[in-house]
């Protein structure tokens, strides 16, 4: 049988490659070439419809993608979770489906169904439940391992993410996800040509700095530093306090993202009010089929219907963004108590 999961150094040996070559775009390449349905997707993804509309200090790009279907409309609840087959499972994995070593409990896959370029899933070694408390260095240790170029991002399992069943991370390229360019760059002092979104300090400790970002669709949060350690202390103050304001059911509701500048972590926390904006549910011409997800919450929304796509306005997106982004009153509220 042909060999599915590698190690780092094995696929390095497998392809050639040199120490300076991306091991993961080789990855990606490769997965593209031999793995037609993957193929297909990614071919489809350059020729769909997109809009942008632009705020003073934020951009959001909607995109008409009709793969995307299956996760919007999935169902989380236990029961329909039970009665299905978890597809991050090895034994569920498409036959042509390959994994390459992440970290030690992870496992990079190609994503069938992209919504960036080059999109991978990132899956725990073990069929266990999402939940961030449990493995929070990992998305840190993930993202060094992917380098510079790469981002890791978390989809809290009642923010987001459609299989919360196994526990796994998304990733791809970060010049695919333009918030965290343009928050990294103001944070690493260049200029930048739009309006900036307002940045305050908000608590220093060794090793490690956590800003609140507030622009006008969303607040958020960014912990920058050298040490992963110190990141994570920052990171469970902060989960601490959010899960005693703001407890749910499974987590209280987040997404994250985990990158590489300078040499230095991003850490960016999306606290989420809402799993799904009030459109969602809303009958007839009202209805809006949106799930928004960490890229989505990020600027990069999805729309798997293309009636949605063709009627949904500006005024429509500033409303999905309130529905499930924090308010002022529930961010500063947090602040306080950090
Ligand atoms: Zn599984």
């Amino acid at each position: 049988m042909e060999k599915k999961f590698y190690t780092r150094d094995e696929f390095r040996e497998k392809l050639k490659l040199n120490d300076s070559d991306d091991l993961f775009n080789a990855f990606f390449n490769m997965q593209i070439n031999e793995w037609e349905f993957a193929r297909k997707n990614y071919e489809t993804l350059k020729e769909l419809k997109v809009k942008e509309f632009n705020f003073p200090d934020a951009s959001v790009v909607v995109q008409f993608n009709p793969h995307r279907v299956s996760s919007t409309l999935a169902l989380v609840d236990e029961k329909s979770i039970a009665n299905r087959k978890c597809f991050l499972c090895d034994a569920n994995l498409h036959p042509e489906q390959k994994g390459i070593e992440l970290t030690k409990n992870y496992t990079l896959l190609v994503n069938p169904f992209p919504i960036i370029p080059v999109h991978f899933t990132a899956k725990f070694n073990k069929h266990h439940p999402q939940k961030i408390s449990d493995n929070f260095i990992e998305i840190l240790n993930g993202a060094e391992a992917l380098g510079e170029n790469y981002f890791l991002l978390y989809n809290g399992p009642e923010a987001g993410a459609s299989v919360p069943e196994h526990r796994h991370f998304q990733g791809g390229t970060k010049k695919h996800f333009p918030l965290i360019n343009f928050i990294g760059n103001i944070l690493a002092g260049k200029k930048t040509e739009k309006g900036l979104p307002k940045i305050d300090e908000e608590k220093n400790i060794e090793g490690a700095t956590l800003y609140s970002v507030r622009d006008t669709l969303r607040r958020i949060l960014v912990i920058k530093g050298k040490d992963k350690e110190a990141i994570e202390k920052l990171f469970f103050i902060v989960f601490g306090v959010m899960t005693n304001l703001f407890p749910s059911a499974k987590e209280t509701k987040l997404n994250l993202v985990s990158t590489m500048q300078n040499g230095e972590h991003l850490l960016f926390i999306f606290p989420r009010k809402a799993h799904r904006p009030k459109c969602f549910y809303a009958e007839g011409e009202e209805r809006l089929l949106v799930s928004p997800a960490t890229l989505d919450f990020g600027g990069v929304v999805v729309l798997p219907r293309k009636e949605d796509f063709e009627k949904i306005t500006q005024s429509d997106v500033e409303q999905i963004f309130s529905d499930v982004a924090f308010s002022e009153e529930m961010f500063s509220a947090l602040l306080s108590k950090l």
